[in-house]
């Protein structure tokens, strides 16, 4: 199927042409007759398959030839989890759509509001936002949404890990009831149906494999090692393969920066993005990444989620996620057209829960490679495959602390009030 039989407007096509995709991904294919047809939609899509077209393509063919956004109004609002995302789905708009003429805008906490209170009196066609800075705008009267059309929830599944239900709630509020809503998320948990059930009305239901994050496509090792020998282990990994471009995984951002010094001592370029590092530290840190200069990202899982670097020939799980399901997120990085992608999980004795959960989630057992040199004392006992179990009840969620001042991520210059579970 060709970009051209979608029903996209020919100055979209063209920019499509310019961006150099030759066609469209399964999420595109199927999604964009169904948003330009004003239908509401339902999506099952990671990062990686496309999604972010799939919903700014449509949108802004609609809107090429529509009236203009007034003074602080919104015509499309995206909701978005994380300020990086926010920031790469602005980026892609104005790229799809730089031959229309429209007004767009992103907006998002840790960086300065008197800015984005000024832009948005202009208006937006397309508004992109962080769901705490934008209830800050809209409480300070710099955004209305009388005019809204539509709504897009981006990666909502993260929007609930993260603890950003409460203002969900609150903007669902104080929107128009009647518009069109796509709801995109990675997955389809029964929480995420129940807010699909207040958000979405009749939706096309859409659901496509992401392109890396099956098992098959990655190839997975764990690697016994002490506490103690992690850091020596991963600049031996790291040197012993001439490794040039690995994301890490540290469960803190005090880990992450520990292990950035570490291997800069040893004269390996690295940096550290987490929600403590200012949003120019972290901007400037993917950047240095994706371009080679900096061979190792190490980062927390709230600061890596939602940022666009997918095609990694190789990650390392420095730490195991607490959380089975971000052990699949995490993975689904590395993997490259036509080439399986490795992803490497440092585990000590205390490892062995998570890893019993981590494979009963992917349904395999992980194969096991000790490194010679990095023998663990304490050896790691060879988890058995235990069959996932039916249901457990879920225990209430903490809103995470991995930002500024213990914000959260996407929260910047607000003081808020522990939240009531
Ligand atoms: P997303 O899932 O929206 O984060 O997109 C993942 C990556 O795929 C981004 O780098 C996009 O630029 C790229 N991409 C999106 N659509 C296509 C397409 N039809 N052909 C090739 N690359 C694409």
């Amino acid at each position: 199927m060709s970009f051209e039989s979608l029903g996209l407007s020919p100055l979209i096509l063209q920019a499509i042409e310019e961006k150099g995709y030759k066609q469209p991904s399964p999420i595109q294919e199927q999604g964009i007759p169904v948003v330009l047809n004003g239908k509401d939609v339902m999506a099952a899509a990671q990062t990686g398959t496309g999604k972010t077209a799939a919903f700014t393509l449509p949108i802004l063919s609609m809107f090429e030839n529509s009236k203009p956004a007034t003074s602080n109004n919104v015509k499309a609002l995206i909701l978005t989890p994380t300020r990086e995302l926010a920031a790469q789905i602005n980026e892609n708009i104005s790229f799809y759509g730089k031959h229309l003429n429209l007004k767009t805008q992103v907006v998002f906490g840790g960086v300065g509001i008197n800015p984005q209170m000024q832009k948005l009196r202009r208006g937006a066609d397309i508004l992109v936002a962080t769901p705490g800075r934008l209830m800050d705008l809209y409480q300070q009267k710099a955004v209305k949404f009388s005019d809204l059309e539509i709504l897009v929830l981006d990666e909502a599944d993260r929007m609930l890990d993260m603890g950003f239900i409460h203002d969900i709630k609150k903007i669902m509020a104080i929107l128009p009831k009647k518009r069109q809503n796509l709801l995109f998320s990675a997955t389809f948990s029964d929480d995420i149906r129940k807010l699909a059930k207040t958000i979405v009305n009749n939706p096309v239901e859409i659901s496509v494999n992401p392109k890396n994050s099956t098992a098959k496509a990655v190839e997975q090792v764990i690697i016994p090692v002490d506490k103690t020998n992690k850091n020596a282990l991963l600049s031996h990994l790291i040197v012993e393969n001439n490794w040039h471009q690995v994301l890490v995984f540290c469960r803190t951002k005090y880990g992450a920066d520990r292990l950035a010094k570490h291997l800069n001592k040893k004269n390996i370029t690295a940096s550290a993005i987490h929600g403590n590092k200012s949003q120019g530290a972290r901007t400037r840190a993917l950047a240095d990444f994706k371009s080679g200069a900096v061979q190792v990202l190490a980062a927390t899982d709230i600061a890596a989620r939602g940022i666009d670097i997918n095609e990694l020939p190789q990650i390392v799980n420095f730490d195991l996620p607490n959380v089975a399901e971000d052990y699949v997120h995490r993975i689904g990085r590395t993997g490259r057209a036509g080439a399986a992608g490795h992803a490497y999980s440092f585990a000590t004795i205390e490892d062995k829960k998570n890893i019993s959960e981590i494979q009963s989630l992917i349904g395999e057992v992980i194969a096991t490679e000790v490194i010679k040199g990095f023998e663990p004392h304490d050896k790691l006992p060879a988890v058995a495959l235990k069959p996932l179990k039916a249901k457990r009840p879920k225990k209430p969620r903490k809103p995470r602390t991995d930002a500024p001042n213990g914000n959260r991520e996407g929260q910047g210059d607000r003081k808020r009030q522990p939240r009531r579970k």
